[in-house]
């Protein structure tokens, strides 16, 4: 009997290395790796810039404490604001708790204006996070189901519609922000439209809400951008990162800009291991190879290639419902559940993912070349074809 706690339905499979895109397993075998670990490789296994970068940081000094001054959080914030058009940034360890921050930040903004009861809208099928606030925040009620009482203070309306939001404008003082992902992962790949983009932030402006965007696993490159924001050219107040930003090391990160920045102040908020001295080397070697490797383009050629090989070998194959997505963030909706196809991939030795019950989620490292993308497609296309089929 296992000790560790059962909360994740995992695969009868562990892995011992890897190589850019391909990991071994324990037992030998060798996998195409078209996830990442949920987005989180940006840089593929074992990049060696990476690895020499953490390990000359170990070799100095791996945590010191937020007591003291840290340089590579100084530069790592530097570089991020530049990238994003956000003004300052604070470190912690995850998604879930970058969004707490930006949650809390939203409250603290809504009681300086004298809003008592400062309420959030949120969207349908968004993924915050698993802790008490960000699950509130969550729509999916599989992740709320036996927490409640949930957090108080979120308002939901559909996805991309911007009308929903006008209506609760109109009637109701309490909100303070809207919150949302650019590009819903977990939700199953759903894009918000660059209309309802652009109208949500010039409703915001006009209402004096923030708009916070969480980037978690969008952002860090995986769109073609930086930032899943910046093909609409909106900027918003509040901006989440995790997953991509270290490439494999724990990091999170909450932005802020504008009326948002400067709210905060000691003893507001703080993590004690939040960008730290390791985790700040493994995001900025991240971000230097995104750039020298010329990764961002990368993503969007090679995001490109997968879809249109995919439309290409499904197209008119009754079942696929929809084959969608933006960079190296890519969906294929079937018409019906098919978490199967996790196992039968990973005995292909495939790894890819279903989300939403029904669609095949795919986020492989931005190092992923035009050659590994025509062999996921040669090799997942017959998969999904026979499970259609079956
Ligand atoms: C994964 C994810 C989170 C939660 O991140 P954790 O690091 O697991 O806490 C939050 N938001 C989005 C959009 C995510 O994809």
């Amino acid at each position: 009997m296992s000790h560790v706690m059962n909360t994740y339905a995992r695969l009868p499979v562990a892995f011992s290395h890897g190589q850019g895109s391909r990991i071994t397993d324990t037992e030998g075998k060798e996998y195409l790796d078209a996830l990442s670990g949920i987005a989180v490789s940006t840089l593929g296994h074992a990049h060696p810039k990476l690895v020499s970068a953490i390990a000359a940081q170990a070799g100095r000094v791996l945590h010191t404490s937020n007591l003291y001054g840290i340089s590579g959080q100084e530069q790592l914030a530097d570089k991020l604001c530049e990238r994003s058009g956000m003004q300052e940034v604070f470190f912690c360890n995850s998604g879930c708790e970058a969004n707490e921050a930006a949650i809390k930040l939203a409250r603290f903004y809504g009681h300086k204006q004298g809003i008592e009861s400062p309420t959030i809208i949120v969207m349908e099928k968004a993924f915050h996070g698993r802790t008490m606030a960000t699950l509130s925040a969550t729509g999916n009620r599989k992740t709320q189901a036996g927490f409640e009482p949930l957090v108080h203070g979120f308002l939901r309306v559909p996805y991309d519609d911007l009308d929903a939001i006008k209506e609760i404008a109109e009637h109701n003082n309490s909100i303070v922000a809207v919150m949302l992902e650019i590009i819903q992962g977990e939700g199953g790949i759903h894009l918000a439209s660059i209309e309802f983009q652009k109208g949500l932030r010039q409703l915001c402006d006009e209402k004096g809400w923030l708009l916070i965007c969480d980037e978690v696993q969008c952002g860090m490159a995986r769109t073609g951008k930086w930032f899943g924001y910046q093909h609409a050219g909106i900027q918003p107040d509040v901006a989440t990162l995790a997953k991509g930003l270290g490439s494999g090391v724990p990091i999170g990160a909450c932005m802020t800009n504008g009326k948002a920045a400067g709210l905060f102040g000691p003893g507001n908020h703080g993590s004690t291991f939040g960008g730290n001295p390791l985790a700040c080397t493994a995001a900025l070697t991240t971000i230097d190879c995104i750039e020298q490797d010329g990764l961002m383009a990368n993503a969007e050629k090679v995001g490109a290639l997968i879809r249109k090989l995919y439309a290409e070998a499904l197209s008119g194959l009754k079942g696929v419902v929809e084959i969608r997505g933006h960079g190296l963030m890519i969906g294929i909706e079937l018409d019906r559940p098919c978490g199967e196809l996790v196992g039968q991939a990973l005995a292909a030795g495939l790894l890819i993912n279903v989300t939403a019950d029904k669609v095949i989620r795919l986020l492989p490292p931005l190092t992923f070349s035009e050659n590994e993308a025509k062999e996921l497609v040669d090799r997942s296309v017959p998969l999904i074809k026979a499970f259609l089929a079956g």
